[in-house]
């Protein structure tokens, strides 16, 4: 019997590209270090839910950084918790990367198309008040403004009911709206009938057969050691863990690990800088609608991507938000100060690229990553800070809570690039067809694989890129050159 590919990892990039292998006639193995969990299990019902544990479990006791690791371990991987925004990189960026513009913005459509995304083949999401203000707003700048686009449907989809625009997408998704990698892809794939999932299974070693080719994958599945044999790997299981799994797997025939020398470095993350607004009297149900309603492209060739949405400064709820309160104004009054005050405020933010071009940011050993700001980061965090200014003074809503104050952290969500695609070995650790320079069936299609230039928000690009180099695998497996 021909051996399966086997896949690493259901997130964003694993299972795009498992769907696009089984669609081309090949048994895939889904590798899931998480477990299968419904929609019903958020909590968002509940009035407790802000204080609840999440329906599953991050990555953020086991690697350590300067901010907390959101990473969710679950089947559908990060996009469970994610706000779903969709976001493209520019054509000017597409190239620079070396990929054929033409080919990604065609298989673009056809991935927004299948995922429903809001303002693409379906309505946007109507603005509530505060958003709609500060659209006006950035028009009146001059801006390029628009209601995000968003893998959250503004209408009915494959039986998945429209958003109700409660705005917790990050607890999770109880209605089943929000579009996950598990409620979209996973459906597709298991079409087929040529999908094999094994969840609560966590990849530990790819075995080479010689020395440029991979012939089996060791898993932990119930404290139980198991090999699978695979035909070709797609490893997708994150920007940190994907690079560990390779450095980790050393044997006689890769003493040091696989892949080249640029594996684990270049991270790269997208850093937020917020303020916190409160609207006019007028203003009310700044709260409801989807975290992120507003995005300007105006300072993208610079690098910045402004946006406005309530869930931009961690504002996810009334806990969350009466915190802020507490700390800048003491704990009096505080039920009053709710009750006036939560339905009119709102977040701006802006956010920006750090890391990419440095070195050796991931520990490996100590499971541990950094990022040093350079000086051109620290310009680049005036710049943002005064367009941010402008925006608010602008809109005439006042800033909580003193004019200076603005919440700046890494996303501790967005990490990517740390196995970088590219032409050239010596820049890279996989081609542009997501394989390994120098390895003949293993595949990288997760948020390593990214280069500089998409500013934030990786999902929807990484779907296209992954389904693409599932394709890929596909095509290699036939014996046709990759594309
Ligand atoms: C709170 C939050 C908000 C976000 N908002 C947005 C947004 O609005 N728009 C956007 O585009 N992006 C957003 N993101 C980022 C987006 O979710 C990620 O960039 C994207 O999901 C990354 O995809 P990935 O395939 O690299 O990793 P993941 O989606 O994290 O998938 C990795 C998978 O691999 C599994 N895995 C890990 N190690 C192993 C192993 N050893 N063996 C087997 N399986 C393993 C994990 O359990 C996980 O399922 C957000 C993320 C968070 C956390």
């Amino acid at each position: 019997m021909e051996k399966p590919v086997v896949v690493i990892g259901s997130g964003a990039g694993g299972l795009p590209s498992a769907t696009a292998i089984v669609e081309q006639g090949y048994d895939v193995v889904l590798i899931e270090r998480g477990a299968a969990v419904s929609h019903s299990s958020s909590k968002i019902n509940q009035y407790n839910f802000e204080v609840s544990p999440l329906p599953w479990p991050t990555h953020e006791h086991e690697w350590s950084g300067e901010n907390q690791l959101q990473r969710v371990i679950a089947l559908g991987g990060s996009t469970l918790r994610y706000q779903a925004v969709a976001h493209l990189p520019s054509q000017a960026t597409v190239q620079k990367w070396g990929l054929d513009t033409k080919t990604f913005y065609k298989t673009a459509y056809e991935v927004k198309s299948f995922l429903a995304i809001s303002g693409h083949n379906t309505p946007h999401h109507p603005l509530n008040r505060f958003s709609q203000h500060l659209f006006n707003t950035a028009q009146k700048l001059g801006w390029e403004v628009s209601p995000t686009q968003a893998a959250i449907l503004s209408k009915p989809h494959s039986s998945r009911p429209a958003c109700n625009h409660c705005g917790m997408c990050v607890f999770g998704c109880l209605p089943n709206d929000k579009t996950t990698t598990a409620n979209s892809w996973l459906p597709r794939a298991n079409k087929t009938g040529r999908l094999k999932i094994l969840t609560d299974s966590k990849a530990i070693k790819l075995n080479l057969g010689n020395k440029s080719t991979c012939e089996s994958v060791d898993i932990e599945r119930q404290n139980r050691k198991e090999r699978i044999p695979a035909q070709a790997i797609v490893l997708s299981a994150g920007a940190l863990e994907t690079p560990y799994l390779l450095k980790k797997s050393q044997q006689t025939l890769a003493p040091n690990g696989i892949g080249n020398k640029n594996i684990g470095r270049h991270l790269i993350e997208t850093n937020i800088q917020s303020q916190i607004l409160l609207g006019n009297n007028d203003i009310e149900n700044a709260h409801a609608g989807i975290p992120i309603d507003l995005v300007v492209k105006q300072f993208e060739k610079e690098g910045v991507l402004l946006y406005q949405g309530r869930n931009l400064a961690g504002i996810v709820g009334p806990v969350s938000l009466a915190k802020y309160y507490a700390l800048h104004e003491g704990p009096e009054n505080i039920r009053r100060w709710m009750q006036s005050h939560y339905k009119r405020v709102g977040v701006i933010a802006a956010m920006m690229e750090v890391g990419g071009s440095r070195y050796d940011q991931i520990d490996f050993n100590k499971k541990s990553f950094s990022f040093n700001k350079t000086e051109r980061e620290k310009q680049n965090e005036a710049f943002v800070s005064s367009l941010l200014k402008r925006w608010q003074k602008a809109s005439g809503f006042k800033s909580l809570w003193q004019e200076s104050f603005r919440y700046s952290q890494n996303s501790g969500a967005m990490l990517r690039g740390s196995c970088r695609m590219g032409k050239d070995p010596n820049k890279s650790a996989v081609n542009l067809s997501g394989k390994l320079h120098d390895y003949n069936n293993i595949f990288v299609s997760d948020a390593s694989i990214l280069n500089p230039g998409l500013i934030a928000h990786p999902s929807l690009t990484l779907q296209i890129l992954g389904f693409s180099i599932g394709q890929s695998v596909a095509k290699l497996l036939k014996g046709q050159k990759p594309t």
